[in-house]
Parts: structure tokens; sequence; C-alpha cells
């Protein structure tokens, strides 16, 4: 049996839970084995879930920390592919005057997606799974995904960055009306 096998997806906090308002605390101990096991969990739960990004606060542990999995999807069919990121206590050290407006969704607000500007381009320092500091500029639909987990470790979620109501849909009538991202 493989690992992968073993492992359930971990529980979702839904909109309306705590621990998805509250600034998350930086991690000190990276080697310690249960960082390195949720690092793991939090990846194969952003795998089965078919989410492209995940952060620690959405399974119930408020530190800052999240997965990003860029693939293309129906939202965004021509995005990139990267193998599941981890970033640990990031820090957003630039982000583009320049904003463009996209479709986001999220596994903590079920049902509901929402039209949000972001910058386009956004410069990150993060601490990798190995204790090592990155520091890295990403474009286009990995930097929305950035932003958009950047915002859960920090208490925030989609919904608070849409100009209007008139730009949230269900999932179903998303699916109907918008034929790609
Ligand atoms: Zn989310």
């Amino acid at each position: 049996m493989s690992e992968s096998l073993k492992v359930a997806p971990l529980k979702i906090a839904e909109l309306g839970n705590p621990v998805l308002r509250a600034p998350a605390a930086s991690i000190d101990h990276i080697h310690d084995p249960a960082i390195q096991k949720l690092i793991d969990d939090l990846i194969d739960t952003a795998i089965k879930t078919n989410g492209v990004g995940i952060a620690a606060p959405q399974v119930f542990q408020s530190l800052q920390l999240f997965i990003v999995a860029s693939r293309p999807n129906l939202r965004y069919l021509h995005a990139p592919t990267m193998k599941p990121t981890p970033m640990i206590n990031p820090q957003l050290v630039a982000l583009s005057d320049e904003k463009v407006s996209g479709w986001e969704g999220c596994l903590s607000v079920p049902g509901i997606c929402g039209q949000v500007a972001r910058s386009r381009e956004i410069e990150i320092r993060y601490t990798d799974r190995h204790g090592k500091s990155q520091q890295k500029v990403f474009t286009d639909f990995v930097a929305r995904i950035i932003q958009h987990e950047f915002d859960h470790i920090n208490g925030k979620v989609f919904l608070d960055r849409v100009e209007s109501t008139f730009d949230l849909m269900s999932d179903a009538e998303y699916h109907t009306q918008i034929v790609c991202g």
C-alpha cells in the first residue's frame, strides 16, 4: 500500500469558523516531525480535493504555511503545472500596481465563486520545507493563488476582496455560464 493511500484528506474548516479569521502564528521549528507531516497532509489534501492551493488555517492549524499547486483547470485552462510547493512564514515583498480580475473559489467557501482583482505580479520571500530561505517572483495565475493563500494566513478570505456582491456566483451557475477562465 502506498503512503498516499494511508492518508485521508484533512477536514476542511468552512466560512464562519473562527480559525479562518485569526492571524496565523509563524513556525519556529520547521524540522519538527509534526510540521513535516502537516506539510505532507496539506499536499495530499490539495491533490485529493483538486485544489490549486491550501493554507494551514483551512485545516484548523493556525500556522503561517500554505501549499501552492498550480495546474491547468476549468477556470484557468493555461495555468502552469508546478510541483506542490510549501511556503512557510511567507512575506509579500512586492505587489505590482497592475491588477487583473479573475474568478476564484475556495475549499472553505463551498459552492461559491467570485471575481477578484489581484496584482498581476508578486515577489515573495518564504522558508522552504528544508529550512532554506527563498525569494521568487510569480505572475498571473500562480501570483493569484499566492495572494489568495497569503490572505488565509492573515484571517482573510476571497469574499473580503470582491468589489460587489454582484461579482459572486454559485459554482453551478459559474460552470454553466463561463466557458473558460
Ligand atoms: Zn481559499
